[in-house]
This record gives C-alpha cells, structure tokens and sequence, in this order.
C-alpha cells in the first residue's frame, strides 16, 4: 500500500475518487484524499445504502451503510482531472461482500469460471452519440454530419478530432490499448474499440471510458450519450461483445492460457473449417436460449427496445439484432461467430457491464452444464424475412417491450439465480415502474395522430 501511495503521489495524485457502479450502469463514488489510501483498501468507504438505486439497504442500523472497498490493483491516475486516480470499488455491507453490488454480481460469476479452472475475455465495443441540446431539441453536436449513410464518414470524423483524440490519449494514459475509432452509422454517433480482458477487468474499462466521455465532451460543451435509440429514424447504439472462454488463472503469468473456444482437428491441429470448439458451441448455445432474459439487462430501458425492433432507418438498416439466432459473420444475427469467439450483438450502450456480463456467463455456463447445442446456423440476411419466414425456420425474436423482456427474466431461473434475490427484486420493481411511466406517458407521437381523428 505505501509503494501504491508512493507511486500515486508521483503522479501528482493528491485525491482518489473511490467510484462503484449502481444498477443502472451509472458511475458514483466520493473523493478522498491520498492519506486514506489504507482506509479505502482494507475497510472502503462509506455510502449511506439507501441513497444508491438498487441497493434495497434501509434506512438505518447496520445494514444501512454501504462500503466501497477499492481493489488496489485498479487505482489509476486519470489525466482528464490532474491530481485524481480513480479507484474501482466493490460493495460490502456489515463486512461481508454485498450480494446485489452488480461488481460483486460478476465476481460471482467469475468464481464459478475459476473453479473449473478457466477465466473468460470480453471485448467490449461502446457506440455513442455526441449530441447538444439546442431550444429543447436535442441534436447531433456536429451541424454539418448530414450524410444519408453516414456510416465512416471520414468528412465528420475529423471535426470531432479534438475530443476523440482527446478520449484515445486519456484511454492509452489510463492502460487501455484503443484498437480503433470510426463513425458510426447515424448522424453524431461514433464507436470506440478497446483490447479484449478478462470479463471483469473489460467492465471496469467500459466504466472508465464513459466516465472519460462524459468529462471530455462536457468540456467542449458537448454530451456524450450512451443512450441506445436517440434518433427513432437512424440505428442506435450497441455495446456488442466479443467473447472467449480461456483455460488457467486470469493473467496467467506464464503464457499458458488456452482459448477453449478455438476449435480443433481429431489430431490436435485447429480446424479453421468451423468457427467454435463444442464447448465453445455449448457456451453460445446457452447464452442464445436464455435471450429473452438476457434481453432486459441488456437492454434495460424502454428507449432500448426501439434500438431493437426490425425497423427501417435512413442507412438503409439498422444492424441491430431482432433474431434470436446466429450465424458465422452474421451482422443480422444476434450472435455472429467468428473463429474462437462470438460476438453477442444483444446489449445496448445502456446496459450495466458488470450485470449484462455476470447473466451472460451464467447462461453460457448453463449451456456447457446441459451440453446444449445450437440450432442450424443462419448464413443469410435475416433483416429482409417477414415474421411468417423466420417463423417457418424456427426463428423467434426478441422481446419487443421491456415488460416482456423483465416477465422473461423473472420466469428465468437461471438468470434470476446469478443476480441474486436482492439484485433481482430492485431491478424488477424499478425497471416495471419506468415502464409503468412510459406507458403512462402521452406523447406528441400520439397526439399528431389521434387528436383530431375520430
Ligand atoms: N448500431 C448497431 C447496434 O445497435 C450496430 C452496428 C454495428 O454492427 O457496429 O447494435
Ligand atoms: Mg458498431
């Protein structure tokens, strides 16, 4: 501890931002300063339990404090707040781990991997919209990003050059290795790929780099939104992973971590003819039968469900999955296999890392346990069959409403398992109350079209 508050002071650090992640996916946390480093270590730092959504703490006794426990080996100095390290945190209620902290969610899941001797990698990839809000209206911050398929558009990239260079310098600063940065298929929205982690560690990435966007665009005077539908007539945003399933310890020291999703030959050469190992087949065939469930912490809010609908938008298509189904390099399934991995299309940009996450593996993991296998791969584009022709090849689509994705989960044993009473009983009783409200909601959609109809 004192070489970790040696090296923090170092770097200029005089304050740690003790930061955790409630259930909404949404950064919080208090400043301490450097001195406390041991504090914050060994007991955390307090919260009062209530005040965090999702918790279900009450409001007095000693049940009624949450501590943010940081995890040293996170403690990182963050160039966009000079003197602050951020330090990530795990809860903890009457000194035992909190179950319905959505970091110790995950870390539930992870302990489960390691005890059959194997760690899993995500590859996270966040699109986001740059917006500003102009006389109530809210718009894509750059005028001038117009094109009809706006996908790569090397015309509006550069104008946004000063913040997305910005966003790369101070993800590189912080240990992320940015693979890549392009426009993204609507008007104002951009996508930052970052080097593939242990599941855990590729959480904790995805909070930084939106903690990181909000500070850089808020400084140009812009909003960063991971909002996943913004604009109802262009694509909106995932949060796609990529995914692996690895022998050994996580940073196994000696290099003798194996991807177990590679698939191989009778005589142990790999067989690039197919894209998965069986395991590897198991794995994503349980994550595929546990969609619905999935679905509402994937996509947890009732905007999300308008990403997911098989609409049309200005591109032409809007890459979003709506077929439960997958496919080798399949943009138009939910799970598109690639050699060793798949890519799960499912989650949007508001879903929580840590619990997406956690109910992934548990459906993966239920996959290897009932030695599922996958339905028949889908190798053409879904996006232009009707609901008779995916029906006709046993196709199902995702739920098209958060209340029917939130009853998916709730009839799911073994999604509600792995979230863990407490977790499920807030995520239900608040997800159904922000459909209640949208339900109730009348808005001006409904009244363009009915006020003087009938
Ligand atoms: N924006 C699309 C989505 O909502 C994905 C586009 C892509 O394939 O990168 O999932
Ligand atoms: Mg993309």
């Amino acid at each position: 501890m004192k070489d970790l508050r040696e090296r923090l002071a170092a770097k200029g650090v005089h304050t740690l931002i003790a930061q955790f992640t409630d259930i909404h996916g949404v950064a919080r946390g208090k400043y301490l300063p450097l001195a406390h480093l041991d504090d914050l270590l060994t007991e955390g730092a307090g919260f009062s339990g209530p005040s965090i959504d999702g918790t279900g703490l009450p409001r007095c006794g000693p049940r009624s404090e949450y501590w943010a426990r940081g995890a040293a080996s996170t403690a990182t100095a963050l160039p966009w707040l000079p003197g602050y390290a951020r330090v990530v945190c795990d809860g903890f209620v009457a000194g035992e781990p909190f179950d319905a902290c959505p970091r110790q969610v995950l870390r539930r899941q992870v302990a489960r991997l390691a005890a059959k001797g194997w760690h899993l990698r995500t590859g996270i990839e966040p699109e986001f919209f740059l917006l500003k809000r102009v006389d109530g209206r809210w718009l894509p911050a750059d005028d001038l990003d117009r094109l009809g398929k706006p996908s790569y558009d090397l015309k509006s990239l550069p104008r946004q050059r000063a913040y997305l260079q910005g966003l790369q310098q101070a993800l590189e600063a912080c240990g992320l290795d940015v693979l890549q940065i392009d426009h993204e298929d609507a008007h104002g929205q951009y996508e930052v790929n970052f080097g593939f982690d242990d599941v855990l560690a590729s959480a904790d990435h995805l909070m930084l780099f939106k903690q990181a966007g909000h500070a850089l665009a808020e400084a140009q005077g812009m909003v960063f939104s991971m909002m996943p539908k913004p604009f109802a007539d262009q694509p909106g945003s995932g949060m796609h992973m990529h995914v692996s399933l690895w022998s050994g310890a996580v940073h196994d020291s000696r290099g003798n971590s194996r991807n177990l999703f590679v698939p191989h030959r009778a005589d142990g050469s790999v067989d690039h003819a197919v894209q998965l190992s069986p395991l590897g087949r198991q794995f994503a065939a349980g994550v595929l039968s546990h969609s619905p469930a999935l679905c509402a912490l994937a996509a947890p809010t009732v905007n999300g469900y308008k990403r997911l609908k098989a609409s049309g938008s200005i591109s032409g298509s809007h890459w979003a999955p709506a077929c439960i189904t997958h496919g080798p390099n399949n943009r138009t399934a939910l799970l598109r296999t690639l050699h060793g991995r798949f890519e799960w299309r499912l989650p949007d940009s508001s879903a929580n890392p840590y619990l997406v996450s956690a109910a992934m593996v548990a459906a993966g993991l239920d996959g290897i346990e009932r030695q599922l296998e996958l339905p028949a791969a889908a190798d053409d584009d879904l996006a232009v069959l009707d609901a008779a022709q995916l029906h006709a090849r046993g196709i199902a689509l995702l739920p098209q409403f958060l209340d029917v994705a939130l009853d998916a989960l709730a009839d799911d044993a073994v999604i509600c398992s792995a979230l863990g009473e407490t977790l499920l009983a807030q995520f239900l009783a608040l997800k159904r109350a922000e459909h209640g409200a949208h339900a109730r909601h009348v808005s001006d959609w409904e009244l363009t079209r009915y006020a003087a109809m009938f």
